[in-house]
């Protein structure tokens, strides 16, 4: 989309306090418009055709996620998880690999050996992972040896854009970057549904994109705090499903 490509392009260049003043104005606007569909988009609570159920019967999936966006958010992860453990409850951490700060190993290791999972979020987390093709599968390889190093199998995008047939280029198995509806996104488009669902593989383009799995992909409403997001993707390989 042409308005992001600029947006994100001038980013670095406009003061936070004014991006934030206005993307206020913006949302302030746009909510009595979205009402109807925002936070819950009528009918997303439909199974999808052909839904097999969760596994083991359970009713339903929660699963916890925390874009870690920067150095302030960095420090409070062990804290966090530390809060979480003690209710019971275990998350995927989704780091950004080379963004403003560098993940620690050890706390990776803390955060995994207690149950925790880890994710990759973007790369550099400067809205322009889905820029060109060419730029895209080179930072797909950077991407991949993260996810490797790291043993995550999970990807979110910056910012939650998404150029779903592209990510058959990453070796995840789930990705995390679309919801059912968040008209306050910069790429608004929804999928009207808060149940997984496969990215199919393209037509083949290239014989590399043909080989490989398919990769499921689903999004819940965020909860809208500053360090939390709220998704759901099939493979919850940590988390918890409910009776
Ligand atoms: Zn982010």
């Amino acid at each position: 989309m042409l308005r992001n490509r600029i947006y994100y392009q001038l980013k670095p260049f406009i003061p936070r306090a004014l991006r934030a003043a206005v993307r206020r104005r913006i949302a302030l606007r746009l909510e009595a418009r979205v009402q109807d569909v925002w936070p819950i988009m009528p009918g997303s609570e439909q199974t999808p055709p052909g839904w097999l159920g969760w596994p083991d019967d359970k009713k339903f999936a929660l699963v916890l996620t925390h874009d870690v966006e920067g150095p302030v958010g960095l420090r409070r992860c062990h804290r966090l998880a530390k809060l979480e453990s003690e209710l019971g409850f275990r998350s995927c951490f989704n780091f950004i690999p080379a963004g403003q700060y560098a993940v620690p190993p050890e706390l990776r290791e803390e955060l995994t050996s207690d149950g925790f999972e880890i994710g990759v979020h973007d790369l550099h987390h400067d809205g322009r992972l889905y820029r060109t093709w060419r730029g895209f599968v080179g930072k797909a390889k950077q991407i991949n040896e993260y996810l490797a190093d790291w043993n995550a199998e999970g990807f979110r995008s910056g910012f939650m854009l998404h150029k779903l047939d592209w990510l058959h280029q990453l070796a995840i198995r789930y990705d995390m970057s679309t919801f059912d509806t968040d008209p306050f996104e910069p790429q608004p488009e929804g999928r009207h549904t808060i149940f997984p669902f496969f990215i199919a593989r393209p037509r083949p383009i290239t014989r590399l994109m043909a080989m490989g799995t398919a990769i499921w992909s689903c999004h819940i409403p965020c909860l809208r705090t500053r360090l939390f997001s709220c998704s759901c993707v099939t493979k919850l390989p940590r988390s918890g499903f409910v009776n």
